[in-house]
C-alpha cells in the first residue's frame, strides 16, 4: 500500500511521453538534491537470536521525506537511484552515517547496512569502507553489509574481488533476501557470506503452510551444512516465531519483534536520548 502511494505522488505528468518516465526523470531530480538538503534518515530495526531473544544488532534502513511528496518508499526510490547512479552519493551518506551513530551505541550491537549492486561495483567501494571504519571508530566486526544474489551476477569476479576485500578489513557480509531473484546455489559455495536471510516471502504463514516450511526447513538445513546461521526476515507473528524456534533458527527479524524505528526508541540499549527536535514533522517545516 505505501509503495502505490510513493509512487502517485510522482505521477504528477501527463503526457505522450509516458507518465512513467516522466515520474522517473523528476524523481532521479529530486535524489541529486536530497543529501545535500538532508532529506533522508535512518531507522532501525532489531535484530534477535531466537532462542533467547536477545537483541544481537540493527538493519539500518532508509527513509525519504520528499519536502512537497512526504515519505517515499525505499522501494520506490532506490530503483531509481540506482539507475541514475544517484545510490554512490546515497549509499556512501548511508554507511557513513549508521557506522557514525552505531560506534557510539554504549552496546557492541551490530549494523548491518544495505548495499546495491551499484555500490558494490563501484572500484573504491572496500576503500570507502574502511575510510568510514578509521573515521567513525566502528569495530569493523559490528559492520555486517546486506547484498543480495542479483547484485552478485553482475560482474561475478568483480563482486567476489570486492567481498574479499571487505571481508579482510574484518566486516561481514550477509546474503539478503535469500530465496528470491537470481537465487543459485553455487552462489552460496562461490562467495565468502557469514549468513544467510532468508526472504520475507517465505516465513509468512511458515506455521501453517506446509510446502512453505518445506522450503524454510531445507534452507536452514543448507545453512548448517555450510556453517552458516540463518536469519529469517519479516516475522510477523508468535506462530512464526515458534516454528522457527522449534526448528533452530538462528535468528529474526520482523514486525513481531520490533518495527524500524528511530534509534532512540532504543535508547536503553544504544544510550542515545531523544534529540531536541523529536518531532520529525517540525524539524521538516523549520528546513534544519
Ligand atoms: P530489505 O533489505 O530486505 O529490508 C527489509 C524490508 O522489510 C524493509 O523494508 C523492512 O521495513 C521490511 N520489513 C521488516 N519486517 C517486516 C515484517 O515483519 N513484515 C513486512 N511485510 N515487512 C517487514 P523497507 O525499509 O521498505 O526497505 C525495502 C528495501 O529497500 C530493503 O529490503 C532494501 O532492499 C532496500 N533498502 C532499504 N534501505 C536501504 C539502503 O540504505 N540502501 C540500499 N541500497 N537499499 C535499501
Ligand atoms: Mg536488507
Ligand atoms: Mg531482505
Ligand atoms: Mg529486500
Amino acid at each position: 500500500r505505501a509503495k502505490a502511494e510513493g509512487k502517485d505522488t510522482y505521477r504528477y505528468f501527463e503526457a505522450s511521453m509516458g507518465a512513467e518516465a516522466r515520474d522517473k526523470r523528476v524523481m532521479e531530480h529530486d535524489l541529486r538534491q536530497a543529501v545535500a538538503r538532508n532529506e533522508f534518515r535512518l531507522v532501525y530495526q532489531p535484530q534477535k537470536e531466537i532462542s533467547t531473544g536477545k537483541m544481537i544488532g540493527f538493519e539500518a534502513l532508509i527513509r525519504w521525506r520528499h519536502p512537497e511528496r512526504g515519505d517515499v518508499p525505499p522501494a520506490v526510490f532506490i530503483p531509481v537511484a540506482e539507475d541514475s547512479g544517484a545510490i554512490v552519493q546515497i549509499g556512501d551518506w548511508v554507511m557513513a552515517t549508521a557506522c557514525e551513530e552505531a560506534a557510539r551505541w554504549k552496546n557492541p550491537l551490530t549494523i548491518a547496512v544495505n548495499v546495491s549492486a551499484v555500490q558494490l561495483h563501484n572500484p573504491n567501494f572496500s576503500r570507502k569502507v574502511h575510510e568510514v571504519l578509521l573515521r567513525s571508530g566502528l569495530a569493523p566486526g559490528r559492520l555486517e553489509l546486506e547484498i543480495t544474489e542479483t547484485a552478485l551476477v553482475k560482474d561475478m569476479p568483480r563482486a567476489l574481488a570486492t567481498l574479499r576485500q571487505v571481508k579482510a578489513l574484518g566486516v561481514r557480509v550477509a546474503m539478503d533476501d535469500f530465496g528470491t531473484g537470481y537465487s543459485s546455489l553455487s552462489n552460496l559455495r562461490a562467495f565468502p557470506f557469514d549468513k544467510i536471510k532468508i526472504d520475507g516471502s517465505f516465513i509468512k504463514s511458515v506455521d501453517s503452510n506446509g510446502q512453505v516450511a518445506a522450503i524454510v526447513r531445507a534452507v536452514l538445513g543448507l545453512g548448517r551444512g555450510l556453517g552458516l546461521p540463518v536469519l529469517a526476515e519479516g516475522v510477523e507473528t508468535l506462530g512464526e516465531l515458534k516454528f522457527l524456534d522449534a526448528e533452530a533458527c538462528e535468528i529474526g527479524q520482523g514486525y513481531y519483534l520490533g518495527r524500524p524505528s528511530p534509534i532512540e526508541t532504543f535508547g536503553e540499549l544504544t544510550g542515545v536520548t531523544a534529540p531536541v527536535i523529536q518531532d520529525e514533522d517540525a524539524r521538516h517545516r523549520s528546513g534544519s
